[in-house]
């Protein structure tokens, strides 16, 4: 098994008791691959993507219809195809949140923490170019990458922007239909995925993070219009993260 930080252990036995051990024993099997076709350039249902999905073996995400899981021996991020924006590499996992949030054509719609861009392009996608969305990452380099993104997948209603949360609220009071925030955590969903985040994790980073998004939170619940809807996710499975 990997070397899995005891004090993660031992709160997984707490919070999954007798499923405990079975959860764990998913960390040595292969992570699942996904990718997403973005529908601004094909449709899941034409004869371009009958052609990808003979091509790297898709078979679809049951919880999000552009979504689907891929062999990983095609390496469909290699591809030209990947180069020209047809598809998003994305976990099949992180597809839900959007899905959840239901973007809807013409709104206007924030993603707070967008960057390198998976839950933007997929909101882009559902919106079908018609409305505004305001794709924010805080982190000047990652921005970029995030720009890069929205670029590659035809995107030409969002507008990316390099604030601290706190600067778009004093922009954007109560101004959006919808608001994701994908918030910056602890990352316990990426130990099978990215073995080195096992390394980055402590109590401790899970208790900070949890303060920082409490603060994040805030924020963007105030620039949610009355009535308008706020989706929340993590790729982490803390309650202090979540459920609190
Ligand atoms: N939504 C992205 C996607 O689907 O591709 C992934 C976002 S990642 C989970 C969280 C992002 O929050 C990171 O890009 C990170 O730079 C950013 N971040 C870090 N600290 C932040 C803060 N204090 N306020 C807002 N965002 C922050």
């Amino acid at each position: 098994m990997k070397q899995l930080p005891a004090p993660f252990i031992s709160r997984i036995h707490e919070q999954l008791g007798d499923e405990a051990e079975a959860f764990l024993n998913t960390y040595d099997e292969e992570p699942e691959r996904g990718l997403r076709i973005n529908d601004l350039k094909i449709s899941p249902t034409d004869e371009q993507s009958s052609a990808l999905i003979r091509q790297f073996g898709l078979t679809p995400v049951p919880w999000c219809k552009s979504g689907f899981y891929y062999d990983p021996s095609t390496r469909p991020g290699k591809h030209p195809f990947h180069a020209a924006g047809l598809y998003y590499i994305q976990e099949p996992s992180a597809m839900s949140a959007v899905e959840l949030l239901d973007p809807q054509p013409g709104e206007l719609i924030l993603d707070l923490a967008a960057a390198p861009g998976g839950k933007t392009t997929q909101i882009a996608g559902k919106m079908k170019g018609e409305g505004l969305l305001i794709a924010n990452e805080i982190h000047p380099g990652r921005a970029k990458i995030l720009s890069g993104n929205v670029e590659r997948c035809g995107i030409t209603n969002a507008i990316v922007t390099n604030a601290a949360p706190g600067e778009l609220l004093s922009r954007f009071p109560a101004a959006f239909d919808r608001v994701l925030l994908d918030a910056p955590c602890s990352g316990e969903g990426m130990f099978r995925k990215e073995p080195e985040a096992i390394n980055e994790w402590s109590p401790e980073q899970v208790l900070h993070c949890a303060v920082r998004q409490a603060e994040i939170l805030q924020q963007a619940a105030h620039m949610v219009k009355p009535g308008g809807i706020l989706a929340y996710s993590t790729c982490t499975f803390a309650p202090a993260e979540n459920e609190a």
